[in-house]
């Protein structure tokens, strides 16, 4: 049976989302930003929490991750990290995990945090990207290289088209106004412009997105492009160095 998924908001800006199994009933919350809200979207679905899966160490993916631990006695499973070790199972890229029958893998995805990972659920074409992607954006590059997140992002444009993602914040509409001055003449960023605009006025999420989509659209995937090395005045240039210098302009924008 295919996976089902509900998404719903936290603190100010952040997504968490929830992937069940119909088959048997289990559910896991991807990050736990805090409690409450996760309690009350298990409370709508009617849905058991049998695990959490955690992206990142950062507080605002992990604070209520202890309370719902407490509460449910669910599986944590994460990354092997040295700021957040509250987990049952740490998880590396190449291992698989179970959710019920669901089976998902992890890839390492550093760059935002040195510690962050990313699942994909392969079979359910649905993957959860936390902070490493954005749509029409990217996380920021706290901890690690921008380099290193050039080549993580690499490995999620390397996703098959069709998947969906999820990922941590509501940023999409901000994204865009940035990525517009990169590529004001990009369709697919000019008509996802117009979608987004029109899911914000009616209150609706922006996401999930799919890979192929963002292709089209995300400069941070874009960065081995031509015209958009050119856009920047890098033509010939490294594609990591052109999405540094994108990633740059964003952190100043
Ligand atoms: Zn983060
Ligand atoms: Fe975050």
């Amino acid at each position: 049976m295919a996976a089902k998924t509900h998404l719903f908001p936290c603190l100010s800006d952040n997504f968490c989302v929830l992937i069940h199994d119909p088959a048997t009933g289990a559910t896991a919350s991807i990050d736990a930003p805090e409690a409450a809200p996760v309690e009350a979207a298990l409370k709508e679905t009617g849905w058991k929490l049998t695990d959490i899966l955690v992206t990142h160490h950062h507080a605002d993916h992990t604070a209520g991750v202890g309370e719902l631990k407490q509460k449910y006695n669910c599986r944590v499973v994460g990354p092997v990290s040295d700021k957040f070790r509250a987990v049952d199972e740490t998880i590396r890229e190449g291992q698989t995990l179970k959710v019920g029958n669901l089976t998902g893998r992890v890839l390492e995805t550093p760059g935002h945090t040195l510690d962050h990972i990313s699942y994909i659920f392969d079979a359910d074409k649905i993957c959860f990207l936390g902070d490493t992607l954005f749509s029409i954006g990217c996380g920021r590059v706290i901890e690690g290289t921008p380099a290193q997140m050039w080549n993580s992002l690499l490995k999620l444009r390397a996703l098959p088209d069709g998947m969906q993602f999820f990922c941590g914040h509501e940023y999409t509409q901000a994204n865009i106004k940035f990525a517009l001055t990169i590529e004001p003449d990009n369709k697919a960023l000019v008509a996802r412009a117009k979608e987004v605009d029109a899911l914000r006025a009616a209150g609706k999420p922006t996401i999930p997105a799919t890979i192929g989509a963002e292709k089209e659209a995300n400069c941070f995937l874009r960065a081995d492009i031509a015209s958009v090395a050119a856009a920047v005045g890098m033509a010939g240039k490294p594609a990591a160095d052109v999405f540094t210098e994108i990633r740059a302009r964003k952190n100043k924008f």
